[in-house]
C-alpha cells in the first residue's frame, strides 16, 4: 500500500499532481517559505505558541457531536466535527492562524490573500488584526457584489479590499491577482493562501495546518465508538482544505475517505490533468483546455480547481469523490436544522447531502460509523437561503 498524507516528495509532489508552476521571480519566495515552514513545524515553540492561540482565541478543540436524531432516522451512527463553532465560522481560521504567525516569523508585515465568498478573506482580516498585520484582500468584483456583508466585516477588520475586474471577476481570477501582487511585495509581505491548493509548499503547509481537524477528531471518535475509528469519513470539497485536515487524521485507518464535491464544481470527478495556479492538478476544462467556470450554490466550493492531494488520493483509490446537486443541499440544510437544530453552511451541506442519499443503501449500509466535517457554520448564507428555501 502506498503510504498516503504524509511530506511530498522533492518539488512539492504528490505522484503526478502538485509541483511549483510558478514564474521565475516567485521561485525565491516559494523556497524561502517552504524552509520556514519546515524550520517552524519543527519547532516546539512554533507548536505551542500555535496551540495556545487554537485554544484561547479560535475555540479549539472544537466539539464532536452525535447527531441522534438523524442517526436514529437514517439508521446509521452520524458524528459531527463541528468547525462550524471556531472563531470566525469555519475551519478557515485554523490555516490563517498557522499562516500569520508564520509570517511574523519570516519578517513579514503584511498578508495578501484571495478570497471568493469571502470567508477566507474574513478569516486573514482577523489574524492580520491580531498580530498586527496589514491585510490586503483580492476578491472578484462579482463576488464583492454577491458578498458585501462580507466585504464590510473586512474593511472592519481594518484589511483593504481590491476588486478583481479581470475574467470572470471571481476567485479563479483574484488568486490570479493576487499571485501577481506577492511578485512585486515578496519582501515584506506574505501570500496567505486560503485552500490545499497553489505552488509547493502551499499544499502541503495548509494540509498540516488543518490536521487539527482529524487529528482532534480521531480522538473524539475513539471515545465515542467501540471500533475506535469509524466505517466512512467525509467532508465536502472545494479546494480540499477541510477534507484534507480531516482525511489526515484517517489516512492511516482502515475508513472508507468521501469527498463530496458541488456538481457544477467537481474538478475531481469531472476535471481533467492542467496545471491551475502553480500546481498540476484536476481542472475543469471547456474542450480547448481552458479553465471552465464553476456553478455551485455554495460561493466556497465555486472553483474549478482541487488541490493536487486529493488528485492523488482519488488516483490511488484512497479516497472517493462523490458530487451531489444544489437541491440536494438546500434539503440537506434544511433536514440538519429541523432534526439537530444546527444551520450549517451551504458548503459543509454538501457532506451532509451525501449522507442522507448514501445512507441504507450498499455505499453506507445500516449500522455503520460516520464521521462528518461540517466546515462552517449557514449564518453568512441567510439571504441565499431565504431564497431558495421559500
Ligand atoms: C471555504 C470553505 C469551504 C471550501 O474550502 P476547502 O478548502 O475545500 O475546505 C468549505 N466550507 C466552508 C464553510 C468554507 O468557508
Amino acid at each position: 500500500m502506498t503510504v498516503v498524507m504524509r511530506e511530498p516528495a522533492a518539488g512539492g509532489r504528490f505522484g503526478e499532481f502538485g509541483g511549483r508552476y510558478v514564474p521565475e521571480s516567485l521561485v525565491p519566495a516559494c523556497l524561502a517559505l517552504e524552509q520556514a515552514f519546515r524550520d517552524a513545524w519543527a519547532d516546539p515553540a512554533f507548536r505551542q505558541e500555535l496551540d495556545g492561540h487554537r485554544r484561547t482565541y479560535a475555540g479549539r478543540p472544537t466539539a464532536l457531536t452525535a447527531a441522534r436524531n438523524l442517526s436514529a432516522e437514517l439508521g446509521i451512527t452520524l458524528l459531527l466535527k463541528r468547525e462550524d463553532l471556531a472563531h470566525t465560522g469555519s475551519h478557515k481560521i485554523n490555516n490563517v492562524l498557522g499562516q500569520a504567525l508564520l509570517a511574523r516569523r519570516m519578517g513579514k508585515t503584511r498578508l495578501i490573500a484571495e478570497t471568493g465568498a469571502g470567508q477566507h478573506g474574513v478569516a486573514t482580516a482577523t489574524a492580520a488584526a491580531l498580530f498586527g498585520l496589514r491585510a490586503t484582500v483580492y476578491m472578484g468584483a462579482r463576488d464583492i457584489e454577491r458578498q458585501a456583508l462580507n466585504v464590510f466585516r473586512m474593511n472592519l477588520l481594518g484589511a483593504e479590499v481590491i476588486p478583481v475586474t479581470s475574467g470572470s471577476r471571481t476567485l479563479k481570477d483574484a488568486t490570479n491577482e493576487a499571485m501577481r501582487a506577492w511578485v512585486s511585495a515578496v519582501e515584506d509581505t506574505h501570500f496567505c493562501l486560503g485552500s490545499v491548493a497553489g505552488p509547493h509548499p502551499y499544499p502541503w503547509m495548509v494540509r498540516e495546518f488543518q490536521r487539527v481537524i482529524g487529528d482532534e477528531a480521531r480522538g473524539q471518535v475513539a471515545a465515542e465508538l467501540s471500533t475506535g475509528v469509524p466505517d466512512v469519513v467525509v467532508a465536502c470539497v472545494g479546494g480540499g482544505s477541510n477534507a484534507a485536515g480531516t482525511f489526515a487524521g484517517f489516512a492511516d485507518t482502515g475508513a472508507r475517505l468521501i469527498g463530496v464535491e458541488a456538481a457544477g464544481g467537481a474538478a475531481v470527478s469531472a476535471g481533467e490533468p492542467g496545471v491551475l495556479h502553480g500546481s498540476r492538478s484536476l481542472v475543469l476544462q471547456d474542450r480547448h483546455g481552458q479553465v471552465a467556470e464553476a456553478h455551485s450554490i455554495a460561493a466556497g466550493l465555486d472553483y474549478p480547481g482541487v488541490g493536487p492531494e486529493h488528485a492523488q488520493l482519488s488516483g490511488l483509490g484512497r479516497a472517493r469523490y462523490v458530487t451531489v446537486t444544489d437541491d440536494e443541499v438546500l434539503a440537506a440544510v434544511r433536514r440538519l436544522a429541523e432534526r439537530e437544530g444546527i444551520i450549517c453552511a451551504l458548503e459543509s451541506a454538501h457532506a451532509v447531502a451525501w449522507v442522507l442519499r448514501a445512507a441504507g443503501t450498499a455505499e453506507l449500509p445500516a449500522g455503520s460509523t460516520v464521521l462528518l466535517t461540517l466546515s462552517g457554520r449557514g449564518d453568512k448564507d441567510m439571504s441565499q437561503l431565504m431564497e431558495g428555501l421559500r
